[in-house]
């Protein structure tokens, strides 16, 4: 197939376009004609993707759960999963306590600088303190209230709703597992058949991505510049540091210790991984939420890089809320820059609070744009920083969005890979490739390869 026949290098394509297009579309004063006429395909394609997620996770964890032939296994997955998933967030979160404390962007901030962003961003700061007392407000176990609904069509029609409808899901399965096979055949070869309809779907909704894409770059710059790209620049000199820190961080993530994790955890191939799941950071990066992202992590995960329905149908959607290693190493750098910049000192405890805060916060934090820098506030408070202090960083908050979303479905997509290793359930493309090779050598050698390669497994990739 030839390169640009490729998804990912449509979609690519469709990126640099759009960040062109924003860009003189900035300058030259296009705003409003981009918020009319690009900007809505942007919408259209998320609200598709958004459309498919509810009916996605429900028919992929009802078929995966009910296949299930004992609970216990669910249980295993289950809490190695979640103990996985802390660890991964934990680790981004020191490393990014580790950076921004090696570099100290907030002692590079000009005294009169700051008092500008201050001024400038002050309104929002407060209208962001506020719903942070709001989500401060709840209590501990408010998180799993949350999860139990107590209405289907409730559950249903709000993608906000996500971990409701994972628990109706796991829910139905479990009640399918209890009833003899003769009895629930049809309701399985339902669900079965409507995961693979909409699979489908998502395959001709991606086919809009490129175009998605572009359109919600676009709209994004234009919208951040609001015809003036000039002033976003020189925030983002003065907000160079910080943004280095934050990129540098998520860059260490994603390409350093996610490839070791897999290297160690899996057998997975570093090249087959991230080939696989080139799509999904893409659309991560436009949307900026992995929420809207989820269907197409879904669909690559078990297409591309073999992770089995069972665990990419259960892994999946609890990372896509609760999973968010890009938003916690954030959260940390932004909590120290700020310290900094208004000359406060932070000993051990109070880097200590924030490992522990941001780690709770990522997995409180909504997988919609944005919301990253509400929970943060709560950091703020835990280690005694005026939580105005975000009004420093607002300005180019939608910018770092875009990249920590990137590192948060990645994560999710290692820890799936990861998860399904662990439980025999990776159907292994490059195993297999591995496997045809050493029996061709086999051929001319005449050597035992052929028992070797038997020893890979004999499941085929799609
Ligand atoms: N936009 C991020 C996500 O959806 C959350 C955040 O950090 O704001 O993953």
């Amino acid at each position: 197939m030839p390169w640009y026949r490729k998804l990912h290098w449509q979609i690519i394509i469709g990126l640099i376009l759009g960040i062109l297009y924003g860009v003189l579309a900035a300058v030259s004063g296009w705003g409003t004609f981009t918020a009319h006429w690009i900007s809505p395909f942007g919408t259209i394609f998320i609200n598709l993707l958004k459309l498919i997620a509810v009916p996605l996770v429900l028919t992929s964890l009802v078929t995966g759960v009910s296949s299930l032939s004992d609970l216990r296994k669910l249980s295993r997955i289950g809490g190695k999963t979640i103990l996985i998933y802390i660890g991964t967030t934990t680790i981004a979160v020191t490393l990014g306590l580790a950076v921004v404390n090696l570099v100290q962007p907030g002692s590079q901030v000009p005294a009169e600088m700051r008092q500008s962003l201050q001024e400038t961003y002050q309104q929002d700061a407060s209208t962001h303190a506020g719903q942070a007392e709001e989500a401060k407000e709840r209590g501990p176990l408010q998180l799993l209230v949350d999860m139990v609904p107590e209405n289907f069509f409730g559950a249903a029609s709000d993608n906000r709703n996500m971990l409701q409808m994972v628990f109706v899901a796991l829910l139905l399965g479990v009640g399918m597992i209890q009833v003899s096979r003769k009895r629930i055949a049809v309701v399985l070869e339902f669900f079965k058949g409507l995961n693979e309809v909409i699979i489908r779907i998502v395959d001709l909704i991606m086919l809009m991505a490129p175009l998605g894409v572009f359109a919600l770059i676009s709209g994004t710059i234009t919208s951040i510049a609001q015809d003036s790209l000039m002033q976003v620049l020189d925030l983002l000199g003065a907000l160079g540091y910080y943004c280095a820190v934050v990129i540098g961080g998520l860059l260490i993530q994603t390409l350093v210790v996610y490839p070791l994790i897999l290297k160690f955890m899996s057998p997975m191939s570093l090249s087959t991984f991230f080939r696989g799941i080139a799509p999904v950071q893409l659309v991560a990066f436009s949307t900026s939420s992995s929420g809207a992202t989820l269907p197409v992590t879904m669909e690559r995960c078990k297409e591309k890089l073999g992770v089995s329905e069972e665990v990419s149908s259960f892994v999946l959607p609890l990372g896509a809320t609760m999973n968010m290693d890009g938003t916690g190493l954030y959260q940390a750098v932004a909590a120290v820059f700020i310290a900094q910049t208004l000359g406060m000192e932070l000993g051990i405890t109070a880097q200590l609070t924030i490992v522990l805060t941001a780690v709770l916060a990522s997995i409180g934090t909504a997988a919609v744009p944005g919301a990253g820098i509400i929970m943060l506030v709560i950091i703020l408070e835990a280690i005694g920083v005026p939580s105005a202090g975000i009004a420093l960083i607002l300005g180019v908050d939608r910018i770092l969005d875009m990249l920590r979303t990137v590192t948060n479905v990645t994560g999710d997509a290692t820890v799936a890979t990861v998860v399904a290793a662990s439980e025999g359930q990776l159907r292994q493309a490059d195993l297999n490739e591995k496997k045809d090779r050493i029996r061709l050598q086999s051929t001319f050698v005449g050597s035992r390869a052929e028992l070797l390669g038997d020893h890979f497994g004999e499941d085929e990739p799609k």
